[in-house]
């Protein structure tokens, strides 16, 4: 398969909602499969070894940082560092 097909394949999943689209910035997407992507997480992008790990739960009270009269409708988490195999 070419690189677009598989991506026009995966667009056509995420559109399935069987896929969830995760952006790493500076990173190409990544995927997950939408039952992980249900319960709401964030994640872990090893700078060493190029993974991304889930990590559960969310620190909240992120709309504490939004201006006056701003909503919010979303939020995503990277966090970046050496995970364990590579700090090991
Ligand atoms: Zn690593
Ligand atoms: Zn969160």
């Amino acid at each position: 398969m070419s690189r677009s097909t598989v991506y026009r394949n995966l667009r056509a999943l995420e559109d399935a909602r069987q896929i969830h689209a995760v952006s790493i910035p500076g990173q190409a997407p990544r995927y997950e499969l939408a039952r992980a992507a249900a319960s709401h997480h964030h994640h872990f992008h090893c700078q060493r070894c190029d993974r991304v790990y889930e990590l559960e739960g969310c620190p909240g009270g992120l709309k504490g940082l939004l201006p006056r009269g701003f909503t919010l409708e979303d939020h995503t988490i990277v966090l970046t560092g050496k995970c364990g195999a590579c700090v090991g």
